[in-house]
Formats: C-alpha cells, structure tokens, sequence
C-alpha cells in the first residue's frame, strides 16, 4: 500500500515514516506541504497529513484532495498537534477521515490504519 506522509518538519516525517516501517508499510511517499503534496498524489492509497505547514496548509490540501474527482475517496489521517475540539471538527468537515494527536505511538497509528483500511 502506498502511503503519502506530508509535513513539514525532516524528523516528524521520519518519526512517521519509521513508524509506517515498523508496523509494516514499505512504500512511503514524502512531501512537505500541500502544493508538494499534491503533485504526489499518483497511486497513493492513503493520506498522512500534517495540519501547520508553510506554503499550503494541512486543511487546505484536504480540501483541494476531496475536491479531486480522481482522488477524493483516498482516506486521510490528519496527524496534529491541534487538539482543540473545534479544529477536529473542522478538519473532520474538511473531509479528514481521522486524527490522530502528536506524539502519538505506534498503537495508536497502527489501530487508526487498521480500522480505515480493513
Ligand atoms: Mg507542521
């Protein structure tokens, strides 16, 4: 399954990117915001994205996936440090399938992918 890891930060995509490994994912996709993102959509079967990015943000590249007739049905994690009720409720609207809280921990990661992907 391929998987796209979007955010800005090196280390926070290796964490993720480590984790993926682990559990068992081998063929990871990186990209460091929303406009990279984008252009990195090709065969990717589920979205790991990052809310605070420069250039284009999380939610916004939420937004412009489910506005894409060919990619609007690609789950997507929102993986974030906002933890605010209402701006899971935003990304939720947006069309975020899931969230998960920074730092999180390969269970949790592992449960989440589980329960989108069967
Ligand atoms: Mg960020």
């Amino acid at each position: 399954m391929k998987i796209l890891v979007v955010d800005d930060s090196s280390t926070m995509r290796r964490i993720i990117k480590n984790t993926l490994t682990r559990i068992g994912y081998e063929d990871i996709v990186e990209a460091e915001h929303g406009v990279d993102a984008l252009a990195k959509l090709d065969g990717v079967q589920l979205i790991l994205t990052d809310w605070n990015m420069p250039v284009m943000d999380g939610l916004t590249f939420v937004n412009s996936v489910r506005s894409n007739d060919q990619y609007k049905s690609v789950p997507i994690i929102m993986v974030t440090t906002e933890a605010a009720k209402e701006e899971i409720v935003v990304a939720i609207k947006a069309g975020v399938n899931d969230y998960i809280i920074k730092p999180f921990n390969q269970t949790t990661l592992q449960e989440k992918i589980s329960k989108l992907m069967g």
